[in-house]
């Protein structure tokens, strides 16, 4: 039988509620397909639920010791601050609600069905809804499931640790805590609870966390770090956790023994491919579990796609939210008028919201100097303005990577107060190509702290490849 739209009780099938997927689902509604999204545990996904939305509520509410510390520079009296993790889990709790709910208009309002259930893939079009049995035929399917956090499920005591998924909610504020990790997680998590008051300490793997960001803001966070009291237990990892009448410690391949309230890991995460009935669909993965797809997020089925976290491309928040888009204009977008396009995957601007924080687009210096045959460094570091007065010891650092053939800047890299605000604004001359010339014929606005990325004359390096 040739497919018609009544053999077909959706066009777009979604499974999985959060940024990617309810993006698609809300796009295509609106370009006139009929579509029904599922989703098992809360609208909003990750980064809603447990990920970018509470996790920058909670570094809000860190950031006030500082406000609190500093501010007796500035002639005000001594506070003594008291912090109520409680209060503040109640407070984010309340407002992911909201948003929930806010997401969830959004569907209905567009004319998404929006179904609690898990969804499981019986067949090439064949959805199972197991809360009520229902079977969905589909014309499209998109799967957006997201990723779920790694665990060391071999690691003797592992049952004790919290990830990212439960940390927020943990029911008594940890006075010792130790993060297993070195990436965003890990160093977002432990500014937190340093803020906070805890002691913190990160355990990692390697020499120095932060892989894969540029030298300079690594060594610089890591000063920051030490300076706030947070330790780095490094180049170890954890042989087992054991739990006594006093809490938990964990014991390390080096023979250290970490005493803690909570161990937290935060080592990674990986697709949420498991149980889905990929296999009976007959959708590929690709090695490490992650649904293989092309650059529209179309799996090797023609009318099965894949979107964010799911795919292991970048796992960032926006990044699926925009292949949901393309997906959904791809598919529904013709009629509107609108041409297919592509999500562009080079030049994400990204922030790390440790305190300081850390802003970074496009190339590192380490990546310049490998695919550039002349590079030229422009960096300054200096003391925040705030810190003239407050007596902290903040610092500010700022790079610019430029191709010393072209003049065009390939990287900007910025630690400091702002630097999630100034990259996200970077990205655009980024993307369009902007020189250090151009940086140098924009007007600096004064006094800030970003002024410096276009007042930064003098050359701090130049690296030539002898090729
Ligand atoms: P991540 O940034 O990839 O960092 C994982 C860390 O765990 C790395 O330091 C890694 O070490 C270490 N690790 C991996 N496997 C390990 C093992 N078996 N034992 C010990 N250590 C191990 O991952 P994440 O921090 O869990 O975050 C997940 C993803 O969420 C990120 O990649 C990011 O895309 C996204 N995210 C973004 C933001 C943001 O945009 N601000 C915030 C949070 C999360 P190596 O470096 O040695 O590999």
């Amino acid at each position: 039988m040739a497919d018609t739209d009544a053999t077909f009780d959706v066009d777009l099938f979604v499974i999985g509620g959060g940024s990617g997927g309810v993006r698609a689902a809300r796009i295509a509604a609106g370009h006139g397909a009929r579509v029904m999204l599922a989703e098992e545990f809360r609208l909003g996904g990750t980064c809603v639920i447990r990920g970018c939305v509470p996790k920058k509520l909670y570094v809000l509410a860190a950031r006030f010791a500082r406000d609190f510390a500093d501010a007796r520079g500035f002639g005000w009296a001594p506070v003594e601050p008291r912090h109520d993790w409680g209060r503040l889990v109640a407070a984010k709790e309340a407002e992911i609600t909201r948003l929930e709910g806010l997401y969830r208009q959004g569907q209905e309002g567009a004319g998404v069905e929006v179904v609690a259930s898990r969804a499981v893939l019986e067949g090439p079009h064949a959805v199972r809804l197991l809360a009520d049995g229902r079977l969905v035929r589909a014309r499209n399917i998109l799967i957006a499931t997201g990723g779920r956090p790694n665990l060391d499920r071999a690691l003797p005591g592992i049952e004790h640790a919290v990830t990212s998924d439960t940390v927020f909610d943990l029911p008594e504020f940890p006075q010792r805590i130790v993060i297993v990790g070195g990436g965003y997680i890990a160093l977002e998590f432990a500014g937190i609870f340093r803020l906070l008051g805890a002691e913190v300490t990160v355990l990692y793997r390697g020499s120095q966390v932060l892989r894969g960001f540029d030298q300079d803001l690594r060594d610089g966070l890591e000063a920051a770090y030490c300076r706030a009291g947070i330790r780095f237990v490094l180049d170890d990892v954890f042989t087992r956790i054991e739990k006594d009448a006093t809490g938990l410690v964990g014991h390390t391949r080096n023979g250290l023994a970490l005493p803690a309230d909570q161990i937290l890991f935060a080592i990674g995460r990986s697709p949420n491919t498991a149980g889905l009935g990929l296999e009976a669909a007959g959708v590929a993965l690709r090695d490490g579990g992650a649904i293989a797809v092309d650059a529209d997020s179309r799996t090797n089925l023609p009318h099965v796609f894949a979107v964010g976290d799911v795919t292991d491309r970048v796992a960032l928040t926006p990044v699926a939210i925009r292949e949901g888009h393309a997906v959904a204009d791809l598919l529904f977008g013709a009629k509107a008028g609108i041409r297919p396009w592509r999500v562009d995957h080079a030049l994400i601007p990204t922030a790390v919201f440790t305190t300081p924080e850390l802003g970074t687009v496009g190339l590192t210096e380490a990546e310049a100097r490998a695919r550039h045959r002349i590079v030229d460094i422009y960096r300054t570091g200096f003391r925040a303005m705030r810190a003239t007065l407050s007596g902290a010891e903040d610092r500010v650092m700022m790079k610019l990577v430029v191709d010393g053939e072209t003049d065009r800047v390939l990287g900007v890299h910025v630690l400091g107060e702002g630097a999630g605000e100034m990259i996200q604004l970077l990205g655009i001359p980024l993307r369009m190509g902007a020189t250090k010339a151009d940086f140098d014929a924009t007007m600096a606005v004064h006094p800030t702290a970003a002024e410096e990325l276009v007042t930064m004359r003098t050359r701090t390096a130049r690296h030539m490849r002898d090729d």
